[in-house]
Order: C-alpha cells, then sequence, then structure tokens
C-alpha cells in the first residue's frame, strides 16, 4: 500500500513521468533516425522494438517484424539513440552557488541532502541520462546505497546508479579545513593510510560499493596541489578491492597524482587537469579513460565571477582546454563524466557541449556518453547501446545531436529497463 501511494505520487507529481510497471506489450519507437552508440552516422528510418525490459530488433522498418499488439510511438524529426550516460556525478550535492560544499558538508542534515537527492535523481533521468556512476557522497555516509534501491525498488524515478559510498583520501588531506588544529570536524571522505586502507576498502564494499574512489592526490589552498598516497598504497587498493570485483576510479588533478594512479593500476582517472603529454600518453599506454569533468571547471569560473561572452576565458579554462587537446591527441579515451552536482542536476547536456566546444565530434562526444562509458564502466554487455538483447535504455531527441549537439537540450521520450518515464505529449 505504501509503495502504491508513492507510485502514484510519482504519477501526478511536477515530472512528466510514466513511472508505472512495465508495460505488458512491447513497444515499437518509430523515430526519424538511430544513433547506435558507435557507428558515427545515425541510421535513416530504423525503427527500435522493445519487449519487456530488452530491445528485441533495431533495424530498417522493413526489416523488423511488428507483433500485432505492439504499442507504436511515434517521433517524427526524433532522433532514438542509447540512454545517456555521466560516469562521475555527486547525487548529494547542489550547486555550490546554492550552498558552498563545506557548508552542504557540515550543516546540512542527512535528510535535508537525502530528500534534494531523490529531485536531482528524477532530473537526471529526465533529462536523458539513464546511467550515473555516483563518485561520492561527500559527507553523506551511505546514503548512495539507499538512494541506489529506492531506484531499483521503483520507490522513487532515477538512473540505474553506481555508487561509491564515501570514497577515500588520506589522512589530512581533505576537507572541510581551515579549522584550528585542536578541532575535529565532519569530513567529506573517510581517511585511511597504509595498511588500513585494506580494511576501508573491504568496509566500503561490504556497505555497498559498486567502485571505489580515491583521491590521488589534494588541493591546500596555500600549497597548492600534491599528491598524497603512494604507489604502493594505491596499488594496496586497487588490488583489494579488484579482489571482492570493484575497479577502482582516481580523482588526479597532479601530474604525479595521474602518474602513481596510472601506474597502479586504476580503471579511470577524474579531472586531469595538470596532465602532460607523457602522462596522457601512459594513459593512452594502460588504457586507463579520462573523466575531464568540464562542466564543473566552467561552473567553478561562473561562480568566481567569470560572465562567459563578457570576459576573456579564466586561465584555469584556457589551460584546460589546452590538457584536454593534449589527451586527445595522445589518445585518451575520454569518457563523459561531468561532477554533476557542483552544478545543476538535469543539466548534464553541458559536458558533451563542453566536449564538442573543446574539439571533439558531435558522435564521439555521444560515443564517450553511450559506448564508450558502457564499456569503462563494466556494463558494455547490457547498456550504452541501441542493439538487440541489452536493456531498452533509449532516449529520443529533437533533431539529430550528431549534427548539432545542442539537441540533446529537446528530450523528447526517457525509457530505462523497458519502462517509459518521459514520452511525446505527457
Ligand atoms: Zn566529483
Amino acid at each position: 500500500m505504501y509503495r502504491l501511494t508513492l507510485a502514484v505520487l510519482v504519477l501526478t507529481g511536477a515530472a512528466p513521468a510514466l513511472a508505472a510497471d512495465r508495460a505488458p506489450r512491447p513497444v515499437l519507437l518509430k523515430p526519424a533516425r538511430v544513433f547506435d552508440g558507435v557507428t558515427a552516422r545515425p541510421h535513416d528510418g530504423w525503427v527500435v522494438l522493445v519487449r519487456g525490459e530488452r530491445i528485441e530488433a533495431a533495424g530498417p522498418a522493413g526489416d523488423v517484424k511488428v507483433p500485432g499488439d505492439a504499442r507504436v510511438i511515434e517521433l517524427p524529426h526524433a532522433t532514438l539513440l542509447p540512454g545517456l550516460i555521466d560516469a562521475h556525478t555527486h547525487l548529494l550535492l547542489h550547486p555550490y552557488n546554492e550552498a558552498s560544499w563545506d557548508d552542504q558538508v557540515l550543516k546540512e542534515p542527512l535528510a535535508l541532502r537525502v530528500c534534494r537527492a531523490t529531485n536531482h535523481a528524477r532530473r537526471v533521468l529526465l533529462s536523458g541520462f539513464t546511467t550515473i556512476r555516483d563518485l561520492g557522497t561527500e559527507g553523506a555516509g551511505y546514503a548512495d546505497v539507499g538512494l541506489k534501491q529506492a531506484i531499483e525498488e521503483q520507490i522513487i524515478p532515477g538512473p540505474r546508479l553506481l555508487v561509491v559510498t564515501r570514497a577515500i583520501v588520506a589522512t589530512g588531506s581533505y576537507g572541510p579545513r581551515g579549522f584550528a588544529p585542536e578541532v575535529r570536524v565532519h569530513q567529506g571522505a573517510e581517511e585511511a593510510d597504509g595498511e588500513t586502507l585494506r580494511r576501508v576498502v573491504r568496509d566500503q564494499v561490504g556497505r555497498g560499493a559498486d567502485w571505489i574512489k580515491v583521491y590521488a592526490d589534494s588541493w591546500n589552498p596555500t600549497k597548492g596541489g600534491s599528491p598524497t598516497f603512494s604507489v604502493d598504497e594505491l596499488k594496496l587498493m586497487v588490488e583489494t578491492a579488484r579482489s571482492a570485483g570493484c575497479p577502482v576510479a582516481a580523482h588526479a588533478m597532479t601530474r604525479e597524482g595521474l602518474r602513481r594512479a596510472v601506474l597502479a593500476g586504476v580503471e579511470t582517472i577524474e579531472h586531469g587537469d595538470g596532465g602532460d603529454v607523457e602522462v596522457f600518453r601512459l594513459m593512452a599506454k594502460h588504457g586507463v579513460p579520462l573523466c575531464p569533468t568540464l562542466a564543473a571547471g566552467e561552473a567553478m569560473s561562473k561562480y568566481r565571477g567569470w560572465r562567459p561572452g563578457t570576459d576573456p576565458e579564466p586561465p584555469a579554462l584556457k589551460s584546460k582546454r589546452a590538457t584536454f587537446k593534449e589527451a586527445l591527441e595522445a589518445g585518451v579515451t575520454v569518457v563523459n563524466g561531468s561532477d554533476m552536482g557542483v552544478f545543476a542536476h538535469g543539466d548534464g547536456a553541458r559536458e558533451l557541449e563542453l566536449l564538442v566546444d573543446y574539439g571533439m565530434k558531435p558522435a564521439q562526444a555521444l560515443r564517450a556518453a553511450t559506448s564508450a562509458a558502457a564499456r569503462a564502466l563494466h556494463l558494455g554487455d547490457r547498456v550504452g547501446a541501441v542493439k538487440p538483447g541489452l536493456l531498452a535504455d533509449l532516449v529520443a531527441v529533437e533533431g539529430d545531436p550528431t549534427g548539432d549537439i545542442h539537441a540533446l537540450r529537446q528530450v523528447r521520450l526517457v525509457m530505462k529497463g523497458g519502462v517509459l518515464y518521459r514520452e511525446p505529449g505527457r
């Protein structure tokens, strides 16, 4: 009864959601074209047949046998693509121009943060992102594990979630900071060092982490950036996590932090701002993708007063543009990861717009948010492409995003696991 009441609330809420039970009838989606997540050119005139939670067929209209009881959804002028993936989000944060990170960690009750996060999850899904890897609760403990469960049990609408729980930092290297040395304040991640790292990794895995997130370096306003964990410490975490079936993602902003993380065997690098050609070549050689978080960098500059179009581009963004180009030239795989939470949830398309603005072709950026992201997240056999047998995580947008990436702003349909959450006219 309780569940039923909540489901009705979702149905009648502000979101145009249709979080009903899975439609028993097959669904035929008829867009103008399909971007399959892999091929650069979209397929004109393709249709996609969904049965239950999976894609049953995809191909030219004449080649797909349509069951007599299929429900047909016409999507004229629209492009159908795999549900988008963001590999770096924070559902439990909200934009820093609303409240500073320190205030969110130290002053906001956990229940408040979780309430906000439910809204965030819905906005993310309805904006076309059907899978996210949430890279740290930033002081909100293990709340991501519960959010994931609430989404899986259809208590709230939201994307598929991969979670990391608290994330791991070296003692004394994170925040909030700036207090008298005698004062201990609640930290935004779990501190550990040396042999203790083994226990902390196991503890986070035991509490529900799908990935382990570590901070390979730290930023101090007076000292600048510096690496934290040794290669041996990072290796210990990677080895412990891997034996429990968990990959490791590393926040790395300094060249040395990047180098150590890659050598230790982490599977994705987050941010990568201080990288150079040599370390990007090392990433490419080891097959370690980069989540560049361009949208977070842009948002931070705006919060500091930058007015795009009026003021010259700030040095931090100029430098990011240059290092991102170096990473591309070095052959690093880029995976869409925005650091959403630093900026508004539901604005995830901004990262793809910036990937294109910083030098990728629209189809490359779309691949970074579909098939490439799915592969990096070990989900390639479930999502990230329009292919028979995969889960029916599908999004339709008005226009053709392979020509104009801004088309991602015009979302017409969102389906996750065969369930429609948004459709034309609803
Ligand atoms: Zn982040």
